[in-house]
C-alpha cells in the first residue's frame, strides 16, 4: 500500500499488505529481536495498542521483545497498570538494529522522535496506524483510516496470526479502543466497533475499573490546575468564518505551581471542546521555552487536521495537533488564520 503522497488518504490494507505483515511476524527465527515503537507522549491508543499487540506476540512464541516510544520513559499515571508494561524500557535502551521494528499509532516517522533511526537498522519496519495523513513509512503498512483506533488494526493482525484474545491482550486494545472513540461517544463509534468492544469485554476485563482508571482520576493538585486553566480560556464567535473558536494555554510554571506532570494536561481539551459557541477548541501547552504542544478538536464544521498540517503537524479531521513556537499569543494567530480555510462543505 502507498501512502497519500497523491493527495487521497491510504485506502486501508490490502490482502497483499496483511499476508506481508504476517509472514513478516511468523518468518521472524527464534533469535529475532523485535522492538516496538509508538508515538512520542504515548496516548492510550498507542501504549494501549501497543501493549496489547506485544504480549499477543509473546504468546506466538517471540522471546526477545521490547516496547518503547520516544522521550522522556515516563508513562502516564493512568496507563501505568497496563498488562505488557514489563516489555517497557527506555529509548537508550532499545535494539540498536532489531531485526524487525512495528510501529503504532504514528502518522509519520517525526513522531518517533530519536527512535526514527531505528527503522533503518530494522531489517523490516511493519507500521500500524489509522491516520489518513499517514505519510507511507516503513516497509509494510497496515494504515487503516476507516479503523477507530490502531488497536482495529492491531486485533485484526492478531486474529490473522491466530492469537487467541485473553484478558491481557483485551486490557491494552480495550484502553486504545475506549480513550480514541472518546468512550465510544465519537463518531468513528461504529457497529464494528461495539462488535470489537464486545470481544474484548468477553476477555473478562473490567470496563468500570478501566474507564476509572483512565478518564476519571486524578490528583487534587491536576483539579485544582484544570480550574486554573480553565479560567482563563477565550471564547472567539467570529473566529473559523463564525463558527467560532475556544481555546486557552498552560505553561510549565502553572505545572510546577501545582506540581503536576505535563502528561496531566492531555484530559484538558475534553473540558474545553464542551464550549456550545465554538466548534474548534484548542488547547496550547508549553513544551519548552518557547515550544507548545497544540491540540486541536472541531464538532463538525473545520477540518482541524488541515490546520495542523500547515503547522507542521497531523492527526485527524476532528482530532488533531502540532507543535507550534514563539509565543502563545503567536500560535494562536496562526490557528486563527488558518481555519477559514479549513472549513468543510455544510
Ligand atoms: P492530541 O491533541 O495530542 O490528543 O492529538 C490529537 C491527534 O493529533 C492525534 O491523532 C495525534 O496523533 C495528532 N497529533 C498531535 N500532535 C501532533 C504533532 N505534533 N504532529 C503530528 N500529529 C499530531
Ligand atoms: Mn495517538
Ligand atoms: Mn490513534
Amino acid at each position: 500500500m502507498t501512502g497519500p503522497a497523491e493527495g487521497g488518504p491510504p485506502a486501508g490494507p490490502t490482502d497483499t499488505d496483511w499476508a506481508a505483515a504476517v509472514a513478516a511476524v511468523r518468518g521472524l527465527p527464534a533469535t529475532a529481536r523485535v522492538l516496538l515503537i509508538c508515538h512520542v507522549n504515548p496516548d492510550g491508543d498507542a501504549l494501549g495498542s501497543m501493549l496489547g499487540f506485544g504480549l499477543g506476540l509473546r504468546r506466538l512464541g517471540v522471546r526477545q521483545l521490547q516496547a518503547t516510544f520516544p522521550g522522556p520513559p515516563e508513562v502516564p499515571e493512568p496507563f501505568r497498570w497496563l498488562p505488557g508494561s514489563e516489555l517497557l524500557v527506555a529509548q537508550d535502551d532499545a535494539y540498536p538494529d532489531p531485526d524487525l521494528v512495528i510501529c503504532f499509532d504514528a502518522a509519520s516517522e517525526s513522531r518517533l522522535g530519536d527512535l526514527v533511526g531505528r527503522l533503518d537498522k530494522a531489517g523490516a519496519a511493519l507500521v500500524l496506524d489509522h491516520h489518513a495523513s499517514n505519510t507511507g513509512f516503513g516497509t509494510i503498512q497496515l494504515v487503516d483510516p476507516h479503523a477507530a483506533a490502531t488497536s482495529v488494526v492491531a486485533l485484526g493482525l492478531l486474529d490473522r496470526l491466530e492469537v487467541a484474545l485473553d484478558a491481557e491482550i483485551a486490557a491494552g486494545l480495550y484502553v486504545a479502543l475506549s480513550t480514541d472513540t472518546g468512550s465510544f461517544r465519537f463518531e468513528a463509534t461504529t457497529p464494528a466497533v461495539h462488535e470489537m468492544a464486545a470481544r474484548l469485554l468477553a476477555t473478562g476485563i473490567r470496563p468500570g475499573e478501566i474507564s476509572r482508571q483512565v478518564f476519571d482520576t486524578r490528583p487534587f493538585g491536576a483539579v485544582r490546575l484544570f480550574g486554573e486553566v480553565m479560567g482563563r480560556a477565550r471564547l472567539e464567535p467570529a473566529a473559523a468564518a463564525g463558527r467560532g473558536l475556544v481555546w486557552t494555554y498552560a505553561t510549565r510554571e502553572d505545572l510546577a505551581r501545582h506540581d503536576q506532570p505535563a502528561y496531566v494536561l492531555e484530559a484538558l481539551i475534553d473540558s474545553v471542546r464542551c464550549t456550545a459557541e465554538a466548534d474548534v477548541s484548542c488547547v496550547v501547552k508549553q513544551s519548552g521555552d518557547a515550544e507548545w504542544a497544540v491540540s486541536l478538536r472541531s464538532k463538525g464544521a473545520v477540518d482541524v487536521s488541515r490546520v495542523a498540517m500547515a503547522l507542521g503537524g497531523g492527526g485527524h479531521r476532528f482530532a488533531a495537533g502540532f507543535t507550534g513556537r514563539g509565543a502563545v499569543d503567536e500560535v494562536v494567530e496562526r490557528i486563527r488564520v488558518e481555519l477559514p480555510g479549513a472549513l468543510l462543505a455544510a
